[in-house]
C-alpha cells in the first residue's frame, strides 16, 4: 500500500462536500494498483444512488440499463484529481518544505482549489515532475508537452546547470534502490547543498568536501533547485503578500 492510499484514505474530513471527487480519485488508484488503465464505459459500482445521480448530473458517469459506467469525462476528471493531488504533494514538499504530515494534510485541499492552469503553472514551476515524493506517477498535463519552458523550472535536474552553479538536491528520480543507495552514500541527498563544476566529459559535483562525477543518466535524475533563482522567486513572493496584506487593512 503506497503512502498515497493512506493519505486518501483519512481525507473523509476535506472532501465530504466532494464525495464525487473522491470516488473519481479512487477509482483511479485502484486502476493504478493493478496496473490497467482507467478507461471510458467502464462498469463501475457505487456506494449509493445518490452519488451516482451527482456523478451523472456532473457527466462523469451515466446509465446502461441497471448498470452505472464511467464516461471519458470521468476519467479526466480523476486523471486531473491525481495530477493536481501529487502535484500539490510537491510543491509543499519541494518548495515549501512541508513535513511529511503536513502534506497528507493538505494535498487534498490543494487539489480542489486549484484549477487546470494553476495546476499547469506549478507543473512548470517544479519541472514537470515524473513522479510525486512517494514515487507515484504524476499523470502529465498539456504543459509536460514540447518541453518548451516559459522560463526556467524551479527546480530542475541536474543536467541544468551550468558550471559553477549552486543548488540544493530537492529529490532523486529514480527508483532503482541500488542507485539510491547508491547516491545517498555519495552525500547526494535532499537538502544538500552542491556546485556543479563541469559537466563534460561528465557531470562533477562538489558535495561537502568531496568531488563526485556522474554520468549524463544519474545527473538526469538528481533533481535539484539553483540556489540563486530560489532568492529571487522568494522576494517575489514577500512582495505579493506584503501587497495583499495592505490591502486587507
Ligand atoms: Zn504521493
Ligand atoms: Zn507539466
Amino acid at each position: 500500500v503506497t503512502e498515497d492510499l493512506h493519505g486518501f484514505s483519512k481525507r473523509r474530513s476535506c472532501s465530504s462536500e466532494n464525495e464525487v471527487d473522491e470516488y473519481l480519485e479512487k477509482l483511479m488508484l485502484e486502476a493504478e494498483k493493478e496496473n490497467r488503465e482507467l478507461k471510458g464505459d467502464q462498469v463501475v459500482s457505487l456506494p449509493d444512488e445518490k452519488l451516482l445521480e451527482k456523478g451523472i448530473e456532473l457527466g462523469y458517469f451515466s446509465r446502461r440499463g441497471n448498470e452505472a459506467l464511467l464516461t471519458e469525462e470521468g476519467v479526466e476528471r480523476s486523471r486531473q484529481l491525481i495530477r493536481s493531488h501529487r502535484l500539490a504533494e510537491r510543491l509543499l514538499a519541494d518548495i515549501l518544505n512541508f513535513s511529511d504530515e503536513e502534506i497528507e494534510e493538505d494535498a487534498c485541499r490543494y487539489e480542489h482549489l486549484l484549477d487546470e492552469s494553476a495546476i499547469d503553472s506549478i507543473c512548470s514551476l517544479l519541472g514537470h515532475p515524473r513522479t510525486c515524493p512517494h514515487g507515484n506517477p504524476i499523470p502529465p498535463g498539456k504543459c509536460c508537452q514540447g518541453g518548451a519552458f516559459k522560463f526556467r523550472p524551479l527546480v530542475v535536474p541536474l543536467t541544468e546547470l551550468e558550471p559553477g552553479e549552486e543548488a540544493e538536491v530537492k529529490y532523486l528520480a529514480t527508483t532503482d534502490n541500488d542507485r539510491l543507495a547508491h547516491l545517498t552514500s555519495l552525500g547526494i541527498t535532499p537538502g544538500q547543498q552542491i556546485t556543479l563544476l563541469r559537466r563534460r566529459p561528465a557531470y562533477v559535483v562538489q558535495v561537502d568536501t568531496s568531488v563526485i562525477s556522474f554520468d549524463d543518466e544519474i545527473a538526469g535524475q538528481v533533481y535539484v533547485r539553483p540556489v540563486k533563482q530560489a532568492v529571487a522567486v522568494k522576494k517575489g513572493r514577500r512582495f505579493r503578500w506584503s501587497r495583499k496584506f495592505l490591502r486587507g487593512r
